[in-house]
């Protein structure tokens, strides 16, 4: 590949040099037939005067009105020479007293009364020669040009040879411009990002309007010269806004202020401009001073505040722009002025064409710059989410398999331990490894947010239920510090609403939580409500939270909801904490098209008001909040008899030991014929030569994980049917629906609690080797009885085991109970 580029530019250069040659050395041969043009002499020319008088008039010249001029047409004129080109407005044009030509303009010119120059061209015959010509010309913009004769061929290509490059730069600017502006509002829609570019492509394509609108040749591609010859006036006021946009966001905003003043000056330029030309009282010629100095303004605004920037050092990210624009800038005014001080008359926007053509490159040399930085930093981003992805799900295998141990050997010891120091110490050990485990899944969480891959799981859930759960477990930690815990739930909202349970619980929760934490006395109020939204199926979830704790600063209201941001760090040195929750909370509440407003006053409390919107499932009100929790929790204490399968077999894999005999101590009770392995091909074995109830297969283990050991006993089909539950420490949201696609029958996290494996098993385990536990029947049954859940729960923790406890919220329940079953004690417990 290598030779055949070098093969390449030697080719190119011949091919190149030999045009080069070609041009520049070789003898001029291209047949020139017809590529004629001369110019009428100047000196012959007379001005008639209206009484029939003649003066001289050297041609080109100046003259401060109509004239009508003569001159005699030469007697050797150039045997194919067919044309006379005169330019200006209108004029009548005799040979011989002959009217040959005629140009009336000013019926066509939409606004004002004046037409715009042009070229004329007159036929003119071989017998002409020496005859005389008479030219008079009307409208004039003060000025005679030179006539020429020749072929319109001639006269065209000379005309191209003058003024033809601005005509090229023109169309390329023009071409580019589109093409940039075309491309930037692609990309913006595309990626929603906003290019500079699109402002300068947009200034690009009014300069090019601007050249080819002030070309010579415009006669050649516009049907309405008189409109066409407008637009550049037009141009001149509207072409510095779009740059002073485009400097104003390279510069981030800055100089806004300069910028945006520049930029009502050209508004109100436009405006005044325009309304004094609409009607006739100024002609656009006579705007051009003013748009002008206008113009000028913005040059210079724009030239300060790059100067400026040169000298903080802040220009080296905009370094090729700036250099461009100061070239911009000197053409543009070279321009202006040379507008004014032209010899000729005839306005070439070669200047202009020039520095916007130069200004274009260099700004696409940063924009390309800019695109390549985007890209870069994309790519760095994702390989930076990717690692941070992969070091958190490891991370919290890594945690969560030794915290599995710990937890469930307390869960064993809080099972078996009858000395309450014992308990307490356990029931410790368990408090602090639950908040271990709440920050491993809060860091999760977070991270899933923000690698947008956080999934809310809508489904229809009661109400009641969902307070129940948030006030229940909320409770206890305010009443163990003393703190008051007063609640109120209007009656109104409906009963079955759908949208994400688990995550209104969460937000719900953890500013719940925050209070308790965040007040040391007095009391936490919570209210909850719905308003009416704008749609008649959806209502405002509202949830009101007070405390009267240490309460937030003014100038830490903005860090509030940042993550990892805690306030007021002396003061809550001593309170549990990581600065997640709120963030998370708040996005949450966004995600789900909420928001989280909140007051606080330091040293006296804070409130916070959570709104969510939700979809009414049943518009009926859950009325009175503690009749519809016990109907939505009926018979929730009334226990199901517990796990007793002792013909059910159960494998258990893991390659952890600690970890099997936390299983094996937690299935203690159940009976059930339970092997371990510490490896999938160990559970091969064991599969191939037993037929087991439900298999528990660790995810992770060395040389052949879960997924392997599992597709292998299906390729060997092996399993017949029998369910395969996954144990992983893999927490991440979503995990469940890609292990039950993996082919696994359910998933269980670590650590393992004793309910949910109990409810696993119950489910997988056949009903026929379900038994009813022996000694259950051999125990009194106590029907204990209260309005607080939380001390039902405790009581029962404190007698189970010794007693066959029912727990029952509510009289009505208890009364219920005793109607259909029989107790042998019943026991009330206050609050
Ligand atoms: P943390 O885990 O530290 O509680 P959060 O994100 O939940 O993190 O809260 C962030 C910070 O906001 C807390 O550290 C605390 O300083 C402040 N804060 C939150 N809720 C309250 C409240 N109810 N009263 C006073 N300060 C609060």
């Amino acid at each position: 590949m290598k030779y055949i580029r070098i093969t390449m530019s030697v080719i190119l250069v011949l091919v190149f040099g030999y045009i080069l040659f070609g041009e520049l050395l070789m003898p001029a041969n291209s047949p020139r037939n017809g590529d004629i043009c001369d110019i009428l002499p100047g000196d012959g020319w007379v001005e008639v005067k209206a009484d029939g008088s003649e003066v001289p008039f050297e041609v080109p010249g100046v003259t401060d009105g109509e004239i009508t001029l003569e001159t005699v047409l030469p007697e050797n004129m150039h045997r194919d020479a067919d044309v006379l080109c005169f330019r200006g407005m209108d004029m009548d044009i005799y040979i011989d007293g002959e009217l040959r030509e005629t140009v009336k303009t000013e019926d066509y010119p939409f606004f004002g009364d004046r037409s715009a120059e042009c070229y004329v061209m007159a036929s003119v015959y071989p017998e002409d020669a020496g005859k005389t010509l008479t030219v008079r010309y009307e409208y004039n913009s003060g000025r005679v040009y030179e006539v020429y004769i020749g072929t319109r061929l001639g006269i065209l290509a000379y005309l191209f040879r003058l003024y033809g490059a601005e005509l090229f730069v023109g169309l390329s600017i023009l071409l580019l411009g589109f093409i940039c502006y075309i491309a930037s509002v692609v990309y913006k829609y595309i990626h929603k990002q906003y290019l500079e570019m699109e402002h300068l492509a947009l200034g690009a394509v009014l300069g090019a309007c601007w050249v080819l609108s002030n070309s010579i040749f415009r006669q050649l591609y516009t049907r309405n010269i008189s409109v066409m010859s407008d637009i550049p006036f037009l141009m001149v006021m509207i072409i510095p806004i779009p740059f002073l946009i485009f400097i104003n966001s390279l510069q981030k905003g800055r100089y806004r202020r300069a910028i945006e003043v520049a930029n009502a000056l050209e508004i109100l330029n436009f405006v005044v401009c325009i309304g004094l030309f609409i009607p006739g009282i100024v002609p656009l010629t006579g705007t051009f001073i003013s748009s002008a100095l206008c113009a000028s303004v913005s040059i210079v605004v724009m030239t300060v505040t790059l100067i400026l920037d040169l000298k903080k050092h802040l220009i080296y990210p905009y370094r090729y722009v700036a250099f461009g624009f100061v070239v911009l800038a000197i053409a543009a005014s070279v321009q202006m002025i040379s507008y004014q001080l032209e010899h000729n008359g005839v306005f070439s926007g070669l200047f202009m064409a020039f520095g916007l053509f130069v200004f274009l490159i260099f700004a696409m040399i940063h924009t390309i710059k800019q695109l390549i930085g985007i890209r870069l930093e994309a790519n760095e981003m994702m390989h930076i989410s990717k690692v941070k992805d992969d070091f958190l799900a490891n991370m919290s295998h890594e945690i969560r398999t030794p915290l599995n141990g710990i937890l469930g050997m307390d869960e064993m010891i809080l099972r078996d331990a009858r000395d309450s120091r014992i308990r307490r110490y356990a029931l410790d050990i368990k408090s602090a490894g639950n908040t271990l485990l709440a920050i491993i899944n809060d860091i999760l969480d977070l991270s899933k947010i923000e690698s947008g891959r956080f999934e809310m799981i809508p489904t229809d859930y009661g109400v009641a239920s969902l307070l129940n759960d948030v006030l229940n477990l909320t409770r206890p930690r305010a009443l163990k510090k003393d703190l008051a815990y007063n609640y109120s739930i209007s009656g109104d909202i409906p009963s079955v609403l759908h949208g994400d349970e688990i995550r209104i619980k969460q937000i719900m929760m953890n500013i719940i939580n925050n209070a308790i934490k965040y007040t040391q006395e007095g009391h936490v109020d919570i209210d909850v409500s719905v308003a009416q939204s704008d749609s008649p199926d959806i209502v405002m979830l509202t949830v009101k939270v007070s405390d009267t704790g240490i309460g937030i600063r003014e100038e830490d209201r903005d860090k509030l909801f940042r993550s990892f941001q805690r306030l007021d760090e002396k003061k809550n040195r001593n309170i549990e904490g990581t600065g997640l929750g709120l963030h998370i909370t708040d996005r949450l509440t966004r995600m789900m098209g909420g928001h989280i407003e909140f007051e606080s006053e330091y040293g006296k409390g804070s409130t916070f008001t959570v709104f969510i919107p939700q979809t009414v499932v049943n518009f009926e009100p859950i009325g009175d909040f503690g009749r519809a929790v016990s109907d939505s929790v009926k018979n929730i204490d009334v226990p199901e008899t517990s796990l007793y399968a002792p013909q059910a077999r159960v494998l258990a894999v893991d390659d952890n030991d600690m970890n099997l005999e936390v299983i094996e101590g937690l299935l203690r009770d159940t009976h059930i014929k339970l092997d371990t392995v510490m490896s999938g091909q160990e559970c091969i074995e064991k599969v191939r030569g037993c037929k087991y109830d439900c298999i528990l297969l660790d995810q992770m283990m060395p040389v052949m994980n879960g997924e392997m050991t599992l597709r292998e006993m299906q390729n060997e089909e092996i399993l017949h049917g029998t369910p395969v539950i996954a144990l992983t420490a893999d927490a991440i949201v979503g995990a469940r629906e890609g292990y039950i696609s993996k082919g696994f029958t359910d998933y269980l996290s670590k650590p393992v609690k004793y309910d949910r494996l109990e409810q696993v098993l119950k489910r997988y385990i056949p009903e026929d080797k379900q038994l009813p536990p022996p000694d259950a029947a051999d125990l009194p049954v106590v029907l204990i009885w209260g309005n607080d859940s939380e001390s039902l729960r405790r009581e029962k923790e404190r007698l189970d085991g010794i007693y066959k406890c029912v727990c029952v919220v509510g009289s009505k329940a208890m009364e219920k109970y005793l109607s259909k079953h029989n107790a042998d004690a019943v026991m009330h417990i206050e609050k």
